[in-house]
């Protein structure tokens, strides 16, 4: 048993984020089922009342589920740390594969491997127990399997180099290394945003130019309108997996990608999707991507600076039971597990960034489209559709939602006024 000052705080900070989550999460139920029987004030007219109770058996599922997550993660990480499973590993994995840099490169892959392996059982839950009573499943065991296979494949194809870089830099550089890795990662998260539409995304689903028509007609035209000249808007078979609705913008200046799920283009008429589409467009004109990339930057940068910090603390990896003149891998296994209590803490913050993007993006669309009714009827629409919760408590959207509720969005859109035609944000 590895109790020592180190491991005891670590666990100290693990429950306190356990501690938390589990209050937020008791604190939410409680505010939804005191209205159950009570559709939200405005929200009368699109939801009725089987529905919306539905949402809120929806909301109590995912909220136990993830509690149920929240208490395992918790029991095996301090299984992990106390036990010392993880120098042992390490070590036997060191002795097998070698010490150079290669061979810490597959030790770190093939632990990461392994621990990943215990969270499947519950990806496989959530989607063919959870998502399936609430009708929004769609995928299919092969389907299933196959796109872990094609996680796993990615991950060792992208990250594999990655890591020997960044170890080659460990040993090459022992005082600046932490900086070239934070510069490879940042590289390496441009390029993904760069290729992800083009070359990742096609993997798993199946991209399709929206055909000619009505709706693809109202579209360009909006974004003949917005400035936001794109020869191509692409449906997505989301259909496959889900039944959930959504669309998305992602890619960087000429590569940029506006997808709708067929989905939503199935749940929605032609001025309400322009909707969708012109808050996407927003998310551009903004700049939301590359404000993103900034501050995580920003918050790999720091995360990088502490690491470094470890790796020339010997007292840090010896509190857990290593005693390695190759540090690497240990501490980013360890560092992965402290830093998430650190992290649960620092995500409101992130999300309140995020949210503040997305009245951003409605506002543009307002503005756009010259009125506010498709943009709250396609909103509204999404909402009933996923079951979204309509009345989560403020403290537990305010710490978690990345985006604002519905009645703060539509708030929002209705105190701004629109001017005609186009934006000039
Ligand atoms: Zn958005």
């Amino acid at each position: 048993m590895l109790v020592n000052q180190v491991t005891v705080s670590v666990i100290a900070l693990l429950s306190l984020k356990l501690l938390a989550e589990r209050f937020l999460n008791f604190t939410n139920i409680h505010h939804v089922l005191l209205r159950r029987n009570e559709i939200p004030y405005g929200f009368e007219t699109f939801v009725d009342l089987p529905t919306y109770q539905k949402s809120i058996d929806y909301t109590l599922a995912k909220t136990n589920f993830s509690s149920l997550c929240a208490v395992w993660s918790f029991v095996f990480d301090s299984f992990v740390i106390f036990s010392g499973l993880m120098p042992c590993l390490v070590s036997a994995s060191a002795k097998f594969f070698g010490t150079q840099t290669i061979g810490q490169a597959v030790s770190f892959f093939l632990i990461n491997f392994l621990f990943s392996l215990f969270g499947i059982p519950f990806s496989w839950w959530r989607q063919f127990r959870l998502e399936d009573f609430f009708g929004f499943n769609r995928s299919t065991q092969t389907i299933f399997w196959t796109d872990k296979a094609k996680e796993y494949l990615l991950c060792f194809i992208f990250g594999f180099p990655i890591f020997y870089v960044i170890a080659w830099f460990f040993q090459s550089f022992p005082r600046s290394w932490w900086v070239e890795a934070w510069a490879i990662l940042l590289i390496f998260q441009v390029t993904m945003i760069v290729i992800y539409p083009v070359f990742i995304l096609p993997l798993f689903n199946k991209l399709t130019p929206l055909p000619d028509g009505e709706l693809k007609a109202r579209l360009l035209q909006l974004t003949q309108l917005t400035q936001f000249p794109i020869s191509e808007i692409f449906t997505m078979d989301g259909s496959k997996r889900s039944a959930h609705s959504n669309a998305f913008f992602i890619g960087l200046g000429k590569f940029r990608h506006i997808v709708l799920y067929d989905t939503l283009i199935a749940q929605m008429n032609t001025e309400e999707v322009a909707a969708v589409l012109a808050h996407e467009i927003g998310h551009y004109k903004h700049q939301h991507i590359r404000t993103n990339l900034i501050v995580e930057g920003v918050g790999s940068f720091i995360g990088f600076g502490i690491l470094y910090y470890l790796s020339s603390s010997s007292w840090f990896l010896e509190s857990f039971g290593f005693q390695t003149e190759y540090p690497l891998v240990p501490l980013i296994l360890i560092f992965s597990i402290v830093i998430s209590g650190v992290t649960f803490w620092i995500d409101p913050f992130f999300n309140c960034l995020s949210r503040r993007h997305e009245y951003q993006a409605d506002r543009f669309a307002a503005d756009a489209l010259g009125q506010t009714e498709p943009l709250i009827s396609s909103l509204r629409k999404l909402h009933k559709e996923n079951l979204s919760n309509l009345a989560p408590h403020p403290v537990f959207s305010a710490f978690h939602y990345s985006h604002p509720t519905l009645f703060e969005r539509e708030t929002a859109i209705r105190n701004s006024t629109p001017s005609h035609g186009r934006s000039e944000a």
